[in-house]
């Protein structure tokens, strides 16, 4: 098959205890230097100059330093030569000494200089990815390394020291290929990597020993349970954390208030469970969500339990582990943004304020058998900011017990409905008269409440769709 041409091959070079010369004392010289030392290698710097941080370095690995001007001795027992100066005539004489040296050279943001660029890098050692362009446009380089930098978590290289360990006890415990192959697929996709991200090495490699050890050569057994806090509805709010799991787990498990972007951003071919809830109709109820959890993780199924918001703020997250834990199922627990951190932002109300509210109170709207169980008497105290989550039913009742309770019925109310999503709509008013604004501009679910002087301040600070 006829591939593209490269403009360059990728290779990765073993620099330890070799000499290599930086020619030049400036910033971008001490950070090539820098890159040079985290590889091992041996410093020499010439120029006439030098910046402090690199002279320090030089210092710190007692490093070769002439202060003078380059000249081509100095490339004796070189084994790589970085020329960063700002002066045309003498990189390029760094360049022709190097080559008729046979020494491989790089020029600074010269590549018709160079025979070897240097890639920007994403360091998760032992595993390293090099990304460049050929010099063509180092912030379209720059924007994806970010890119990479994110999708993968900075205990990649903690796993990968892992199963290094392990390769040959492997290999010898497996005889076909695709046995080992398939072995390090579930290894590396499951709950031993998800032990090493979360920080339990030592767990990670004992439950490494056991699926090695068992005999069904099959590390698969238990599946398990992500916990995942899918935030208010715009998917950029979710966390690299949610995003990796979301893009692993084998099944999708996902309530109402989880929006349409979100969802469509797990993976294509994971099957998707809806145990939706609306208020006094719980589609599946709590009991059978338990259930549905251990009984998929039990099948060996990666299962990412997706809610809304953050899973441990009125999210029953608590409920949901607790039996996960009692049959001894793995699993984690990744935060979301809350819709009071959403929908406050969204809207342009700061929840806390140095001259209005030096607390915030989050509060359920979902007042049992309707009854009015809030602590009333400390909602009303001054200088704090109430969110009321699940409030749109019982929104008129709760202004009322406020003023009653001694709240000003001139206070500032908000409602957020939809927050942080294209459809987003807010309606101000006060405690008396926020009710009828709200059933004129027909405010529906979900929505949230948020009572306080900071409110306000959206006057000023109204941002997210604002024309
Ligand atoms: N765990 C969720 C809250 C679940 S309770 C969280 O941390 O946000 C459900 C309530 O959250 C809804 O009744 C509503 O009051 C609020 N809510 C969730 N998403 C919302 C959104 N996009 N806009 C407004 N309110 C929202």
């Amino acid at each position: 098959m006829n591939k593209s041409p490269m403009d360059y091959l990728p290779l990765f070079f073993d620099l330890k205890g070799q000499q290599c010369l930086i020619v030049g004392g400036g910033d971008v010289a001490y950070r090539k230097a820098d890159l040079l030392v985290r590889a091992g290698a041996k410093l020499r710097v010439v120029s006439p100059e030098i910046c402090d941080a690199l002279n320090k370095l030089v210092e710190a690995v007692s490093g070769e330093y002439y202060q003078k001007r380059y000249d081509s001795t100095l490339l004796a027992d070189m084994t790589l030569v970085i020329s960063a100066t700002d002066d045309v005539d003498i990189n390029q004489q760094v360049s022709i000494d190097a080559r008729v040296n046979g020494l491989p050279v790089n020029v600074v943001d010269n590549a018709g200089l160079s025979n070897f660029i240097v890639p920007a890098i994403v360091d998760r050692s032992p595993i390293m990815i090099a990304v460049s362009s050929g010099g063509k446009s180092p912030i379209l380089v720059r924007l994806l390394r970010g890119k990479i930098e994110s999708m993968i978590p900075a205990t990649y290289g903690l796993l990968c020291d892992l199963v290094g360990r392990y390769r040959d006890q492997v290999k010898s415990r497996f005889s076909s290929i695709e046995q080992r192959r398939s072995f390090w697929e579930i290894v590396l996709q499951g709950p031993i990597s998800e032990m090493v991200f979360a920080g339990k090495d030592e767990k990670a490699e004992d439950m490494l020993k056991e699926a090695i050890a068992s005999s069904d050569d099959n590390a698969s057994g238990v599946g398990e349970v992500y916990l995942v806090g899918g935030g208010p509805g715009d998917p950029d709010l979710l966390t690299f954390k949610a995003l990796r799991l979301m893009q692993q787990a084998d099944v999708v498990v996902y309530d109402r208030l989880v929006s349409t972007g979100v969802v469509d951003l797990c993976r294509r071919d994971a099957e998707r469970i809806y145990v939706g809830k609306a208020r006094s109709n719980h589609a599946v109820p709590q009991e059978e969500i338990n259930d549905l959890l251990v009984r998929l993780a039990n099948a060996g199924k990666r299962v990412l339990r997706l809610k809304g918001g953050d899973p441990f703020i009125f999210g029953r997250g608590g409920e949901e582990i607790e039996q996960l834990m009692v049959q001894g199922i793995p699993f984690q627990v990744v935060p979301g943004i809350t819709s009071a951190s959403g929908c406050a932002a969204y809207a342009g109300i700061p929840l806390t304020h140095r001259d209005y509210a030096q607390s915030v109170r989050f509060v359920t709207g979902h007042l049992k058998d309707d009854s009015c169980n809030l602590p009333w008497h400390e909602m009303v105290s001054g200088h704090q900011t109430i969110v009321i989550y699940m409030g749109l039913i019982t929104f008129e009742l709760i202004c009322e017990n406020l003023i009653s309770h001694g709240m000003d019925s001139e206070m500032p109310v908000a409602l957020v409905e939809k927050g942080t999503l294209p459809e987003q709509r807010v309606v101000t008013g006060t405690l008396s008269t926020i009710s009828s604004i709200a059933e004129k501009a027909e405010i529906k679910p979900p929505a949230l409440v948020i009572v306080g002087e900071v409110v306000k301040l959206r006057e000023k600070l109204n941002w997210y769709g604002a024309t």
